[in-house]
């Protein structure tokens, strides 16, 4: 039985292309650009799956769910999400909370910020007080800024289920 708190941190980059719909956290963002990769590219619910089996010491995304492998061609991200929360409820632990960093020069993600708040939230099934998704552009520089590519960093915080209330 693990015991106390763990921390995870979970990085995700993807190239940005034209022509392809941008899923940020589960939530479509009107945009003329999306995200390039294997499954539908969600960098927040990559770096958010990879924080989960770090702060459980169970490996990382590429391990659970290779890119090789045809089952993960185009699959909606969130399932990368359940499973690593069914991972860690089999080892007895369950999420505290998440923070979410979302870097992106354009759109601006203000407006979404909230759906995809509840969004993960509802993967995690924790309550949205305990989400947090901020944004910050690439100030111009870097693949960031140049409008390349798209960032997430995500850190978790899991909870032994014997000890909470
Ligand atoms: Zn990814």
């Amino acid at each position: 039985m693990p015991e106390g708190f763990r921390v995870g941190l979970g990085h995700d980059t993807h190239r940005l292309v034209a022509g392809k719909a941008l899923v940020l956290g589960g939530v479509t963002v009107p945009h003329d650009h999306g995200l390039a990769g294997h499954s539908d590219a969600d960098i927040v619910l990559h770096a958010l799956t990879d924080a989960l089996l770090g702060a459980a010491g169970l490996g990382d995304i590429g391990e659970l769910f290779p890119d090789t492998d045809n089952r993960w061609a185009g699959a909606e991200s969130g399932i990368f999400v359940r499973e690593a929360v069914r991972l860690l409820a089999e080892s007895n632990w369950r999420v505290g909370n998440v923070d979410v960093i979302i870097h992106a020069e354009k759109p601006k993600l203000s407006a979404h910020k909230q759906a995809i708040r509840r969004q993960v939230a509802a993967l995690l099934e924790i309550p949205e007080e305990r989400v947090n998704i901020k944004a910050k552009t690439g100030e111009k520089v870097g693949p960031v800024g140049r409008g390349e590519a798209m960032e997430c960093h995500v850190v978790a915080l899991i909870q032994s289920q014997k000890n909470s209330a």
